[in-house]
């Protein structure tokens, strides 16, 4: 009988990403423990890695010309009473040598690997998925489409993840109840005035909460019909092949797996000075919004902070945001955040730009919060905190380690385009894996790791991913940014229309609306593309379209777009960089 054992990169010092220039041992032979396996060499010195234990080598994923760090398994030995050829599957396949395709070896060490775990373990399954968020569920999902027997482990009862439960879809439900009360308002402009609205905070979470229970019950509904196993229970790594689940009533069970994917996502950052008090949320408490405060103060002038902003804002109560750099929306063009700025400059009672909360405290009436400006120091009181300044991944909360998937600084997990960690059966997807933090990165993440590890070459080649915040107006943008170009020193021409010359826009009401579309000097290829205005996270599909296709102006002018749309308005600044626009008189530009 022999056990199988990962062969791992040791501490190798201060180096990382260490160059193989020498494999010294091949599958099948025997090694004594302490013998080099491989030789790595970095700018001061060359080492070579000792077997860790006397036995037979079974499998190497590394080969002359990769880079290695520090807890990389880089093969697996069979160690015991004899030193057995390779269980029956490593027979089977053809020698792992360093010419043999990375993807082949990986599947040999999965497993024999995984063969070995199943002895101890209470299940084992072909693909473990840590996690059900959209970045989980859908790797499942597909997985399971491709044959494999999946397993999708849960710690909460709904499946879903942030988005479905407490992010995406019921900020998106608050955000369209506001919207409907902010046009129901604008119309007394134009005739037909509405009483003011009586808001029933409770009715509205239920529905709200109905909406989520929709979609995560169907989510329940499709792991069922694609015969997806779900368990429920928090997982943890316990080996490069078994993940330990913990359920709610403290029972634990060991699953084996071949092959993972990690999808365990992002949690909120909270500031270290935040006293123990329920006034003081995060994104998920602040989607709890009976009972409304009477004012709210948003930590961070980002996306979630100003979409919830703003919900909090429609329903009557007095929002503050405080953001510590000079912009809200950091990294979308001004032109683009200018119209939302001076739109939630009226809705809020006051926006402090570079501004920095040094503190918090718990008072009777409120959240007593502390500023610092260019002018000192103030204090203020606030019936609600809202903390929204960014979200960590869960990266450290796995015991990623006891599988050697190597977790940086930042709590994520490093993987390549392939979506595998440093461990090639284990995949990691989504939040996890870092910015940008958004479901449809995710969804796409989770697609390419089922791929691959059902053995399709996939990669993860997305040439962008567009980011939209559902504000009103909401804004949009896609691929390269002007104020990106500029930084980088990137050569572009733009193109914008507004939509104050859009029929659509002001027979909405609506006219601080602007589509920009930036191109390539010389072919006219969309480099980038940024909306802001009603509906511009829908439009911006097309701009993401037209980048991944390779399209110029004159497909996306030649394009015909009915009429009246908001949509259009892509068509006609494309025709505007052209000079063949009619819909405005623009000077002609200098042709490329
Ligand atoms: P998650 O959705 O975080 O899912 C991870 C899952 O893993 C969770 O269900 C968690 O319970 C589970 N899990 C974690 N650890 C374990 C463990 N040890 N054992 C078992 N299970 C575990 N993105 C957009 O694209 N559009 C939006 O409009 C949008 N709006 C947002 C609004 C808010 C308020 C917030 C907070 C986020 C929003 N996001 C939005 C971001 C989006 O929700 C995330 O990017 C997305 O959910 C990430 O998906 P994921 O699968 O990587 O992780």
């Amino acid at each position: 009988m022999s056990d199988l054992q990962p062969i791992r990169i040791p501490d190798i010092g201060d180096f990382d990403s260490v160059d193989v220039i020498e494999v010294l041992v091949s599958v099948g032979d025997s090694v004594e423990a302490e013998e080099g396996l491989i030789t790595l060499e970095t700018d001061k010195a060359t080492m070579d890695i000792p077997a860790p234990v006397a036995g037979t080598v079974t499998a190497l994923t590394v080969s002359v010309g990769d880079q290695v760090s520090e807890g990389d398994v880089i093969g697996e030995m069979s160690v015991g009473a004899s030193e057995a050829p390779a269980p029956a599957v490593e027979s089977q396949a053809p020698p792992a040598t360093p010419e043999t395709p990375a993807h082949d070896q990986t599947q040999k060490i999965s497993e024999a690997t995984a063969a070995a775990a199943i002895k101890d373990a209470d299940a084992r399954t072909q693909m473990l998925v840590l996690g059900a968020g959209p970045g989980g569920y859908a790797a499942a999902f597909r997985a399971a489409d491709l044959g494999m027997e999946v397993t999708l482990i849960e710690r909460y009862e709904s499946l879903g993840g942030v988005c479905l439960n407490v992010g995406c879809i019921p900020s998106k439900a608050l955000l369209h109840a506001a919207k409907v009360i902010d046009e129901a308002e604008s119309m007394a402009d134009h005739g037909i005035v509405f009483g003011k609205p009586e808001i029933d905070s409770a009715k509205l979470g239920e529905w709200k909460g109905s909406v989520v229970s929709r979609l995560t019950g169907g989510l329940s509904q499709l792991a069922k019909q694609r015969k997806v196993k779900v368990v429920h229970g928090t997982g943890r790594f316990v080996s490069p092949n078994a993940v330990a689940v913990t359920d709610h009533e403290g029972n634990e069970q060991i699953i084996g797996f071949e092959q993972c994917i990690i999808a365990a996502g992002s949690a909120p950052i909270r500031l270290p000075f935040e006293p123990d008090d329920a006034r003081i949320v995060d994104s998920t408490g602040a989607l709890q919004i009976d009972p409304l405060p009477e004012s709210l103060l948003v930590v961070g002038g980002g996306i979630i902070g100003l979409e919830l902003g703003s919900v909090y804002a429609t329903l009557g109560v007095a929002v503050t945001v405080v953001e510590l750099t000079s912009e809200l929306m950091p990294g979308a063009d001004r032109d683009l955040v200018r119209p939302l700025q001076k739109r939630l400059s009226s809705m809020f009672d006051d926006i402090l730009l570079n501004t920095k909360v040094t503190g918090m405290s718990s008072a009777d009436g409120g959240v007593e919060v502390s500023f610092e400006d260019k002018n000192g120091t103030s204090t203020r009181q606030f019936g609600k905190v809202l903390v929204a300044v960014g979200r960590r991944a869960n990266g450290e909360k796995i015991d990623a380690a006891a599988a050697g998937v190597n977790v940086d600084e930042r709590g994520q997990i490093p993987v390549d385009k392939q979506m595998r960690t440093n461990v090639p059966h284990i995949f990691a997807i989504g939040d996890i894996v870092g910015q940008p933090m958004l479901a449809h990165k995710a969804t796409h993440e989770g697609h390419v790791a089922a791929e691959v590890a059902a053995g399709e070459k996939r990669f993860f080649d997305a040439r962008v991913i567009p980011s939209v915040a559902y504000t009103d107006p909401e804004v949009a943008w896609v691929g390269l940014t002007e104020t990106d170009a500029k930084r980088d020193g990137v050569a572009y021409e733009a193109a914008a229309f507004p939509w104050a010359a859009s029929g659509r826009s002001l027979a909405m009401g609506r006219d601080e609306g602007k589509t920009k579309i930036l191109f390539e000097p010389g072919t006219g290829r969309v480099l980038g593309g940024g909306i802001v205005g009603t509906s511009a996270g829908d439009i911006i599909g097309e701009i993401a379209f037209a980048i991944e296709m390779g399209a110029d102006a004159e497909d996306l002018g030649l394009t015909i777009h009915p009429h009246p749309t908001l949509g259009e308005t892509v068509g006609l600044t494309a025709e505007a960089y052209e000079g063949t626009l009619t819909d405005l008189y623009i000077p002609k530009k200098k042709k490329h």
